[in-house]
């Protein structure tokens, strides 16, 4: 069998590729290391019945019509607006941290203060806790300092094993100060949750004539790049790869490794309706796990007397047997590392780099798609 595409991975980015090429009358062969497909969107019930996202929460929100309308032809969306607390001491307040976490810190009468100098400050709906902190008003700097303090600090160093201060800004600026109520995590047009899971999402995505797919397959062990030429079981071949793993793994760490982190999810199932009071609570200023996440108030399952909670370890990447880069560790090195695994792609036109890791972008799954989308209708 020749296959006009090999792809190389089948998460959000390569299972969306697969499909539109594959509707486009090309055949396509789809390879996958892990023993299912769907990549880090992949989720399943537990032993107890409960619906878990295996490699972390994942939540769909995007302002991208294209996407979200191509996405919806392969299921119905379940309405749900994400909302996160954190933890701090006996008390919650709302992540992004918004005008009821400021009065719940404050008191209304210096909130009402702090919020008439924030809005003539900023003309905008949104602000940095970087840019606070550094804010020439001392009121705002000692308002950026308590957010930074209570809500990032830790938790950053945590997740990223640096301090605010030294992770990029595009990180900490994912998660705003709100100069309103709306305690939404995110605040695009479209959000929702596939309403049977993302794993099926995938599995109507692939289901296609066109689409060959292997699991328990590692594309690397077949597939081999050498002097512009790629090599497929041992033959040359001229079929177009669409790459979507690590950049630095495919040139055999050449270069160097590129840094990533990594996660350790510790599930626990436990005998009672609910645990915490929002799908996802983030502890910012205490414990050695950055959230816990309970699925039922994520996925909307209805099922009594059990519920399934997980708590997130983040740790440096090793590359060592089983554990899975989840995050490009976005800095000025690891921008030139990636640049010469890049400069070597050039050799071969006929590879393509799509997603999170094979782009080193901290993509998001709207943005994931969006690519797929682009790609697949430009290439050849
Ligand atoms: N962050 C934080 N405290 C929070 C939430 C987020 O310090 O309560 C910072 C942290 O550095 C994190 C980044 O903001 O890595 C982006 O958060 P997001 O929730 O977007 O991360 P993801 O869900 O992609 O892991």
């Amino acid at each position: 069998m020749t296959y006009r595409y090999i792809i190389c991975g089948s998460g959000l980015a390569g299972s969306v590729a697969a499909r539109v090429l594959a509707e486009k009358g090309e055949r396509v062969l789809l390879l996958e290391k892990l023993d299912h497909v769907g990549g880090s969107v992949y989720d399943c019930e537990d032993q107890a019945g409960v619906l878990i996202h295996k490699y972390g929460p994942h939540i769909f929100h995007t302002n991208n019509k294209r996407v979200y309308d191509f996405l919806s032809r392969f299921t119905g969306w379940r309405d749900y607006q994400h909302r996160v607390l954190a933890r701090i001491g006996d008390r919650y307040l709302p992540v992004p941290f918004n005008i009821t976490a400021l009065k719940m810190v404050y008191g209304q009468e210096t909130a009402d203060k702090y919020l008439r100098l924030l809005k003539e400050s900023y003309g905008t709906d949104t602000v940095s806790v970087m840019s606070l902190r550094s804010s020439g008003i001392p009121e705002l700097r000692e308002l950026g300092n308590y957010v930074y303090d209570n809500i990032f600090l830790y938790y950053t160093v945590k997740q990223w094993g640096k301090s605010p201060s030294e992770v990029d800004p595009g990180t900490t600026a994912r998660v705003p100060v709100r100069l309103s109520e709306d305690d939404r995590y995110f605040t695009d047009l479209y959000q929702g949750m596939p309403e049977n899971g993302y794993t099926e999402v995938i599995n109507r995505l692939i289901k296609h004539d066109n689409i060959t797919v292997e699991t328990s397959c590692d594309a690397l062990e077949r597939l081999k790049l050498s002097d512009g030429k790629i090599f497929f079981d041992g033959e040359e071949t001229d079929a177009d790869i669409i790459y979507t793993g690590e950049a630095d793994r495919l040139f055999r760490y050449r270069y160097g490794a590129l840094p990533y982190r990594t996660l350790d999810f510790r599930f626990e199932t436990l005998e009672q309706d609910s645990f915490q009071p929002c799908a996802t609570v983030n502890y910012t200023v205490s414990e050695d796990f950055t959230r816990i996440t309970e699925f039922k108030k994520l996925t909307g399952q209805k099922i009594n007397g059990v519920t399934t909670i997980m708590k997130e370890y983040p740790k440096e990447y090793s590359a060592s047997e089983g554990e899975i880069p989840y995050y490009p560790v976005a800095c000025k090195e690891s921008a030139a590392l990636y640049e010469r695994y890049l400069a070597e792609c050039a050799a071969y036109p006929r590879l393509h780099l799509l997603g999170r890791l094979a782009e080193y972008r901290y993509y998001n799954m709207d943005a994931v798609v969006a690519r797929a989308l682009e790609m697949c209708e430009d290439v050849r």
